[in-house]
């Protein structure tokens, strides 16, 4: 499907954005939490791609409505969930966290071993999070449409499912390698309504002037990034939205560790000792940690969080910190964070997710002040230990998130007796499994 089926536009005619004033569970957040309310210094702030200055809000305004954009430079802790989105998330959530028995038993270990499972959402990861906030904030101030791009397609069928419920259309730009071999996440979003075009494409001038020089590339998230820009940029009624990286898609997740803090006290543990998170643009896992390291600053409890990338693509552990572009053509602001550069394409390694030169600035803010953790896995050693996963807890983790799992199954085989470990478990990996095929 290359255009919009009329049909499909026509069933996508703007849906209300008024509450449904149905019962939501008290167990459903009511607020996102705000970590750059909390941090001992305060964020570098990002910049103009032209200028060099600290970006100002109608800088951000082609792309973003302001609603986004406020939240992208507020400082106040709390910010206000609204009533629809919190109907929406009460179709998953509080999602559950689980206390991994059989897997401690077939360890060994004595530490109490939790996952949180955001693959319990429609479109199986944690992505409709801030899909949904996104996509309502667009809808309220009159934007018809999204752009954006997606590496494996969980973000791109996130915010497809998202545009579905809120009444927009959707057009994604999806990395080149993911498009030619994961094409369940395309049907997905085609499913919704959504228009996915393999990237580097020949709609938009970055993908033809990256096609011109690179012919044969498998493709980068910042390639695609530089694409759903472009098209945003040129209609007016068009916005782009970014499925991870930016403070405001950090913030959007902290229901996840909000819903921890939460579920840990009922099931009567003081604090988590240790937390690891995949990380490829750090928001699921800023999203488990956030609320946490908060807790750490506020109240002083002693919580670990780790980050968990790719040796294949080490942003935290082998890049510098510094400004870089999140693009590879150059159009976004300049962002402080730890990169591999602009240009650094990744080997086409199955946990697609991950394959992004750069990292949130809030967690790289968070790993460089020394509130966090970082380590660098395998792509084998995640395999091995999501099948362990698998066959131990049953569910099949995302490609992705066996890089987390990986990490604390290493350290729970050494873990003191009741130290709590959990695991962010970011997606299920249904839609992923001919990558466990190739390993398998
Ligand atoms: C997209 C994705 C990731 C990586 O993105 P982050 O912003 O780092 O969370 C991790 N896990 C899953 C399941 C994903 O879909």
């Amino acid at each position: 499907m290359s255009t919009l089926d009329p049909q499909v536009a026509a069933d996508l005619a703007p849906r209300s954005t008024d509450p449904l004033g149905v019962a939501i569970p008290s167990t459903v957040p009511t607020h996102w939490y705000n970590l750059n309310a909390d941090f001992p210094e305060p964020l570098p702030p990002h910049l103009h791609p032209g200028t060099h200055e600290p970006l100002t809000p109608p800088d951000l305004a082609p792309l973003f409505p302001m609603a986004l954009i406020m939240q992208e430079v507020t400082t106040e802790r709390y910010v206000e969930i609204p009533q629809t989105v919190r109907e929406i998330y009460a179709m998953w959530r509080p999602s559950p966290l689980v206390r991994a028995h059989r897997l401690e038993r077939v360890l060994g270990t004595k530490a109490h071993l939790y996952y949180k499972y955001e693959g319990v959402s429609p479109a199986g990861s944690h992505k409709p999070n801030t899909a949904v906030a996104q996509a309502y904030y667009n809808a309220i101030e009159g934007t018809t449409k999204l752009t954006t791009e997606t590496g494996a397609g969980q973000w791109g069928a996130s915010l497809a499912m998202a545009c579905a419920l809120l009444g927009l259309t959707c057009e994604v730009w999806q990395v080149r390698a993911s498009y030619d071999s994961k094409p369940y996440r395309r049907y997905q979003m085609e499913t919704y309504g959504s228009i996915c075009h393999p990237s580097p494409s020949d709609l938009t001038d970055a993908g033809r002037a990256i096609l011109a020089e690179m012919p044969d590339t498998t493709g980068s998230l910042g390639m695609a990034i530089s694409e759903a820009v472009e098209a945003a940029a040129k209609d007016p009624d068009a916005h782009y939205a970014l499925g991870s990286v930016l403070n405001h898609v950090m913030l959007h997740q902290t229901v996840i560790g909000q819903e921890v803090l939460v579920q840990l006290a009922e099931a009567g543990e003081k604090q988590a000792d240790v937390v690891f998170g995949c990380a490829g643009g750090g928001s699921n896992l800023g999203g488990l940690s956030f609320p946490l390291i908060g807790q750490n600053l506020r109240e002083g409890t002693t919580t670990r969080a780790v980050a968990c990338e790719p040796t294949a693509c080490p942003s935290l552990t082998k890049g510098e910190y510094r400004y870089d572009f999140g693009d590879v053509a150059g159009l976004t602001p300049l962002l402080k964070m730890y990169t591999l550069g602009k240009d650094f394409v990744p080997a086409p390694i199955h946990a697609g997710g991950l394959r992004y030169h750069g990292m949130s600035p809030m967690i790289s803010h968070a790993v460089n002040l020394g509130l966090m953790d970082a380590v660098a896995i395998e792509q084998d050693t995640a395999f091995a230990a999501g099948v362990v996963f698998a066959r131990a807890e049953a569910i099949i983790p995302a490609p992705e998130s066996t890089h987390a799992v990986a990490a604390a199954l290493d350290y729970a085989r050494t873990a003191a007796d009741g130290e709590v470990i959990v695991i962010g478990l970011s997606g299920n990996g249904v839609l992923d499994l001919p990558s466990y095929a190739a390993y398998v």
